[in-house]
């Protein structure tokens, strides 16, 4: 069986890095993307370029229906998906939790954790055995991420249990679920949060006093993947330098 994956929020990032890095070797990767289709189509053609198969597909992942649709879409192209990255995940401007509103609270939780359930209930309804589920979370899941984004920390702490859970659901039908916890990585969601040289700026207090690249995240999510991991499921690997 051919390994198909799917990663969420793949159009830049670490995402669009894992995508690339995935494209390189034996998986068809469905670069999934909400608004930035120039974006993904370019993740797509370099994949393309370099001889691996990959397409585009737009899907609010926060959204049941838009994530059967993705699903059925790409096991329609390539067959069942073998592998899924939930990658996904955003956060808004840097604040105390005093100005989090309850509908900013709710975008952060539909966005980061609702969307990795649905995606990895639609996974899992195909019951490949030997498929395997990376999630992405965040050492945020244990700063707590106070005075800036708490909202965002909570539901990085809600992905670690989900990973846990769900790895103890189907470790006995050999599919793995693991997660790997970023620290500050160079990537665009720290515009989002209104402070682009975020890393820059805290990269003395990181012990390896830098910020990590996207490639380097990469690289585990592909490991973690991989049978290189067999025995492995209900794990995390921090990628924070030392943090
Ligand atoms: P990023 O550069 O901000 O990319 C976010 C991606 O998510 C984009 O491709 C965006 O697509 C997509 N997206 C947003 N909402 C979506 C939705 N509802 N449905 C589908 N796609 C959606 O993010 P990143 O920094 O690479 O982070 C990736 C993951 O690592 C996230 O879970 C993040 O929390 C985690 N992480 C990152 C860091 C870090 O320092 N960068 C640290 C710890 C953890 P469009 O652009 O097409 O809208």
């Amino acid at each position: 069986m051919s390994k198909v994956v799917i990663i969420t929020g793949a159009s830049r990032g670490i995402g669009a890095a894992t995508a690339k890095l995935l494209g390189c070797s034996e998986y068809k990767v469905c670069v999934n993307y909400l608004t930035d289709k120039n974006a993904a189509d370019s993740v797509c053609g370099s994949i393309n370029e370099n001889g691996g198969v990959a397409f585009a597909h737009k899907a609010d992942v926060s959204d049941e229906a838009q994530v059967l649709d993705m699903f059925e879409y790409v096991r329609n192209q390539w067959g069942e998906v073998t592998h899924l990255v939930n990658n996904v995940g955003v956060l808004f401007t840097k604040t105390e939790l005093i100005n989090v509103s309850a509908e900013r609270f709710t975008k952060v939780l539909n966005t980061n954790v609702l969307s990795a359930f649905l995606c990895s209930k639609a996974f899992v309804k195909q019951n490949v055995a030997g498929g395997a589920i990376v999630n992405v979370s965040s050492i945020a899941s244990r700063t707590g991420a106070p005075f800036e984004y708490v909202d965002y920390a909570t539901s990085k702490g809600a992905m670690d249990s989900f990973t846990k859970g769900l790895s103890l659901e189907l470790a006995a039908k050999h599919i793995r679920v693991n997660s790997v916890r970023p620290g500050f990585i160079q990537t665009d969601i720290h515009a989002d949060g209104g402070e682009p040289g975020r890393v820059e700026r805290l990269s003395s207090q990181i012990p390896m006093q830098r910020g990590g690249t996207a490639d380097e995240v990469a690289q585990a999510i592909a490991w973690l993947l991989s049978p290189q991991s067999s025995y492995v499921t209900g794990s995390f690997i921090d990628l924070a330098g030392g943090k």
